[in-house]
């Protein structure tokens, strides 16, 4: 009978083969650890790389503490992780910027607070940041960014219009995101596309080869000369308008609406040989600045006199236009801000739910424009 050998190591071989056993247990105990660490990070929401970063700073149970957090685990991410800095980190609001932590680190270092960096963060684009960094500790930052639509870039600018005008600084920040800072006609913003809330002005200018969507012509019965276009949409509410207004009594008809970047040309002209150059420059816009060639400015008539400004006709519209999404653009009101003197004529369609907010709030759509559409 053959009976099973036994292989029997020798006692030191034996030893040797427990250490190392007793090294693979550890080794597969702590990678158990690792993946169990590196799963809970990551359910909570931060990346792989993240995870593996806090594990390795053991700064586990503190980013467990402070829970899903945007902001730090991009600095978990980042080569700039400064851990003094960590509570900062979780802290600010996440921004959608290239050095956000580098950043963040100096914005720190500089000497400002976890609120004060929000504000700065909020403002501006990665780069609007990193210029601001250079100007060390700003003396106005509170004044300023509490105003939502105010510019990081534009800080410069906010303070030579304070002190050179003496306004409040929420009219700086206004005039100044408007280009009110800068000559008329000079310096402007390219304005490209077509909406009903754009803005066209002496500092928002159009091209010379822009022309407006769904350009239309108004009907005969609407107009005392045919053949004038403006925008379809347009052209529906204010027929709508007219309509309702004759119904109440009152005659309106459309003088002027859709002016191409040439016929604006020929209108500067032949008003300058008409009026001069005063009454052009206080009422008709240079060609690419007239709201005309959006297709959505409206001149608007009446039947029965030759002076809009005294007809009860601008009495009816004044009070009923914004029904119909249209605004009363020039006022003397608003004249510091559109630098067009009270025009009673001149409507402009942003359409109802814009034109009704403009009408209660007695905004012009410079002001609409830069809270709610150029942020
Ligand atoms: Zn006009």
């Amino acid at each position: 009978m053959e009976t099973k050998r036994k292989i029997k190591l020798k006692p030191a071989a034996r030893k040797i083969s427990t250490i190392f056993g007793l090294i693979l247990t550890i080794i597969l105990l702590l990678f158990i650890v690792y993946e169990v660490n590196i799963h809970q990070l990551t359910k909570l929401g931060y990346s792989k790389d993240a995870a593996k970063s806090i594990i390795y700073k053991f700064k586990k149970k503190d980013v467990m503490q402070a829970g899903r957090n945007k902001t730090l685990n991009k600095a978990f991410e980042s080569s700039n992780y400064d851990e003094k800095n960590f509570t900062t980190y979780t802290k600010v609001n996440y921004q959608n910027h290239k050095d956000l932590i580098k950043n963040i680190n100096a914005l720190v270092k500089i000497g400002y607070t976890n609120d004060e960096i929000n504000m700065i963060l909020s403002h501006g684009s990665n780069q609007d940041v990193k210029n601001f960094i250079k100007r060390g500790k700003v003396k106005y930052l509170e004044e300023f960014y509490t105003i939502e639509y105010a510019k990081l870039k534009y800080y410069d600018r906010y303070l030579a219009y304070m002190d050179s005008s003496r306004e409040d600084e929420e009219t700086s920040v206004l005039y100044v995101n408007l280009g009110l800072d800068k000559e008329d006609y000079k310096d402007y913003v390219d304005v490209k596309d077509f909406s009903y809330t754009m803005l066209v002005n002496k500092h928002y200018k159009l091209d010379e080869k822009f022309v407006p969507n769904a350009l239309a012509t108004i009907d005969d019965e609407y107009v005392k000369e045919d053949g004038i276009k403006a925008n379809k949409t347009a052209i529906y509410h204010a027929q709508e308008m007219i309509k309702k207004a004759k119904e109440e009594g009152y005659n309106l008809f459309v003088n002027s609406a859709y002016r191409s970047y040439q016929e604006q040309e020929e209108v500067v002209e032949t008003y300058r040989e008409l009026y001069g150059d005063s009454y052009v420059a206080n009422y008709v816009q240079q060609p690419g600045f007239s709201e005309h060639q959006t297709g959505l400015g409206f001149d608007f008539g009446s039947l029965d006199t030759n002076q809009f400004t005294k007809s009860d006709e601008y009495t009816w519209m004044e009070k009923n236009c914004y029904k119909y999404g249209f605004i009363h653009r020039f006022k003397t009101t608003y004249e510091d801000i559109t630098g067009i003197k009270n025009e009673a004529w001149h409507y402009r369609y942003v359409g109802k739910k814009v034109a009704k907010y403009i009408y209660e709030n007695d905004i012009t759509l410079e002001e609409y424009y830069i809270r709610f559409i150029d942020k």
